[in-house]
């Protein structure tokens, strides 16, 4: 899978969608001006996110909104599998016991019977108070679902995820429904991305970087989602 990411060139900072791998982590491209770019992105930059940056990307520039609905909700189930995989491996080695293999992490994740347990499970591996009362306890973030996403109700907020990213996915995928509008792919998208935010584990709060006269390497080390957001 490839993800167009719209990297500024670091020599005349022309911006153009790169088709970037979907797991390369320093990728080589020569900007429509003729210069080479090469650079890291941030350890942060999970595949959940590459994903989401293809929602954005159908959402945006394709206008296809069933597309771009299917991508948010893949992001997201992306990135909530990571992170469980992540916290429980950590979670494994803190105890002393051996790393467990991807098929065992996958046999834990088909324990859960819905997205919104897996939700829920994830944000508790980091912090038992589970994912509302960490918002309700977290003041920015509790004010961004109450003021930004009226879809979202602290109280039932992993029901809300999966009700209002993971059934539009169903329908479409399950059921055929290929006629959702530009609001409610836009809906889909921003959800999807403040569950990255509003979920323990989101870190990354640095600026993106805007100056494109730094020289080549690292150009775009600071490149984040909200480049696009
Ligand atoms: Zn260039």
């Amino acid at each position: 899978m490839k993800v167009p990411l719209p990297i500024p060139c670091s020599e005349c900072g022309v911006f153009e969608p790169v088709d970037i791998h979907l797991n390369d982590d320093s990728p080589v491209w020569v900007c429509k001006n003729g210069h080479r770019n090469q650079g890291l992105f941030p350890l942060d930059f999970t595949v959940g996110k590459r994903i989401l940056v293809k929602s954005f990307y159908e959402l945006v520039t394709r206008r296809d909104f069933s597309m771009s609905i299917v991508f948010a909700a893949m992001g997201l189930e992306c990135e909530l599998s990571y992170r469980f995989a992540k916290w429980t491996q950590i979670e494994v080695g803190l105890r002393g016991d051996r790393r467990l293999d991807d098929e065992e992490i996958e046999k834990m994740l088909r324990r859960f019977r819905t997205i919104a347990d897996r939700l829920e499970a994830t944000c508790r591996l980091l912090d038992t108070r589970g994912i509302d009362q960490y918002v309700d306890d977290t003041a920015d973030l509790r004010d961004t679902i109450q003021n930004g996403f009226p879809s979202l109700t602290l109280g039932t907020l992993a029901q809300d995820f999966q009700q209002t990213v993971f059934w539009p996915r169903n329908r479409i995928l399950h059921f055929g429904y290929a006629d959702y509008v530009q609001v409610d792919a836009e809906r889909c998208y921003s959800i999807a991305t403040s569950e990255l935010r509003s979920s323990v584990g989101w870190t990354n709060r640095s600026t993106p970087r805007r100056s494109h006269r730094t020289k080549n390497r690292a150009s775009w080390h600071n490149f984040t989602l909200a480049n696009f957001a």
